[in-house]
């Protein structure tokens, strides 16, 4: 299998540092606010990478930490930390608004078929580890105490800027926010690991340590958890494209001081979603949330089909109208595979197997999720017979998580438990046809038909749903 690695930035072949098994680790939410659809973007598309991973019969453990103190305004180590303004915002305390919004990410996760991972961890979990490793970088000589933080030596690196061959200037911090420079820095690049003193006085978590009360730098959040949960050499490390700097810079450096040794083999960024304006943040206010997606009667697959059109080191841009086109051909999609039955034939794997082998070779070339939904249109469009169809489909799907075919099962569940939704299922379908035909008359005749059954039927862009008046 064929993936980008930011670290090298070209396609390399992926080789777990342990045979079968893959350690994974995910820069998980920043818990402040709602999740937008750009956020999930990354996550939608890590989790098809994963899926992949264990379909092609690896041990996946996946790591993700939820980010619940020390992520700044600004990557400068300036601003306020996020989650005291969105505790002010709400008038609620720091943990208050971080279970709120760590609950709300994994509904919207749920939503979209993304699977939990296999260790969740709070930041403010693992205190005791940051101090560890900061004491630890101390000693080695790594990282130095001045103005009351301790801050990290990028000048002890031989080459810090490894994840890209960037300008030095053009990405020192400070000079890319363009906010006042942190005087205690030794050089512009430093980073803090660990805050006793900082402009914010009434930040509301603190803590104990060597170096006085206080609170941990964001970076070294992500390091400590992946290097707890998944000891000293991790295979891939996900998140979105803004985080490989500083962030996952700075989660190098500090890693491979305290461990000694390279740390991660495989980086893996998700380029942006971007609305029309530019790039989609958090702080923009009226952000594109999934709840949002579903109050305009979005089927939040229909999201995750949308992503998995376009290769995941694309910039996305999100519009309606390009939603609208996905919600259609899902809703075609789906509908035409619940035309296949079980039934039909034997499974005939020799037929099967060369569409196998292009999903296969789709998702081998660096997760090509497009050319992987070509190979799901030809199997539905093959001589296949409809059992084959099914059972090839059902596979794809384990890796991309369209409800390919529980649509069909929920559906017929519901309908054989209950005659009367199954008539009602059908006249809608009967009134869609003759719509299509131009055939008014029967199309009113059905309508007046459900009215008098007390049927009230909704138009949204994945066709026509309904309900029973209240
Ligand atoms: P945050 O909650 O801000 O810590 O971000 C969570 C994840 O979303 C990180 O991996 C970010 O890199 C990623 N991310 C932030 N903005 C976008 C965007 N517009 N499109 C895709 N991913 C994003
Ligand atoms: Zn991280």
């Amino acid at each position: 299998m064929q993936l980008y690695n930011t670290l090298g930035q070209t396609k390399q072949e992926f080789v777990p540092h342990d045979g079968k098994k893959v350690n994974m680790y995910t820069c998980g939410p920043t818990v402040y606010h709602y999740a937008h659809i750009g956020n999930l973007r990354t996550y939608i598309m890590e989790d098809v990478l994963e899926k992949y991973l264990r379909f092609e019969g690896y041990d996946v453990k996946r790591v993700m930490n939820i980010t619940d103190v020390g992520h700044l305004s600004s990557d400068a180590d300036t601003g306020e930390d996020k989650m005291l303004s969105g505790a002010r915002r709400e008038h609620k305390t720091v943990m208050e608004i971080a279970k709120f919004y760590t609950d709300a990410f994994f509904n919207d996760c749920k939503k979209l078929n993304i699977k939990y991972p296999d260790v969740v961890e709070p930041a403010t979990n693992c205190i005791a580890e940051f101090i560890n490793m900061v004491s630890v970088l101390l000693e080695k000589g790594y990282a130095y105490l001045q103005g009351g933080n301790v801050y990290f030596d990028t000048s002890k690196l031989e080459n810090y800027y490894v994840l890209g061959n960037q300008n030095e200037e053009e990405l020192a911090v400070g000079v890319r926010d363009s906010v006042e420079a942190d005087e205690n820095k030794r050089n512009k690049s430093d980073f803090v690991l660990w805050f006793t003193k900082s402009k914010f006085d009434d930040q509301e978590l603190k803590w104990e340590s060597p170096w006085g009360y206080g609170y941990p730098g964001w970076h070294i959040e992500c390091s400590a958890i992946s290097i707890k949960h998944l000891g000293e050499y991790l295979d891939i490390h996900c998140g979105g494209i803004d985080n490989a700097f500083p962030h996952h810079t700075n989660e190098i450096a500090q890693s491979e001081a305290f461990l000694g040794h390279k740390w991660c083999n495989y980086w893996f960024h998700v380029l942006h979603l971007n609305d029309q304006s530019g790039k989609m943040s958090k702080s923009k206010g009226d952000f594109l949330t999934v709840s949002l997606l579903e109050q305009k009667g979005y089927n939040p697959l229909v999201y995750r089909m949308f992503c998995l059109q376009s290769h995941y080191r694309k910039p996305l841009v999100f519009t309606y109208d390009s939603l609208d086109n996905t919600a259609i051909s899902y809703e075609k999609l789906i509908k035409r595979i619940q035309t296949f039955s079980p039934t039909d034939g034997e499974f005939d794997f020799s037929s099967a197997k060369p569409f196998i082998d292009s999903f296969e070779s789709a998702m081998d070339n660096d997760i090509n999720t497009a050319q992987a939904l070509t190979v799901v249109y030809d199997v539905v469009k093959s001589k296949l017979n409809g059992n084959t169809k099914l059972s090839v489909l059902a596979e794809f799907d384990r890796v991309l998580s369209l409800n390919l075919i529980q649509e069909k099962a929920e559906k017929e569940t519901i309908s054989a438990d209950n005659p009367e939704i199954a008539e009602i299922e059908a006249l809608i379908e009967k009134r869609t046809v003759a719509r299509k035909n131009k055939d008014w008359a029967t199309a009113d005749a059905i309508r007046d038909e459900l009215a008098k059954r007390n049927v009230v039927m909704k138009d949204t862009p994945n066709g026509i749903t309904w309900s029973f008046k209240e």
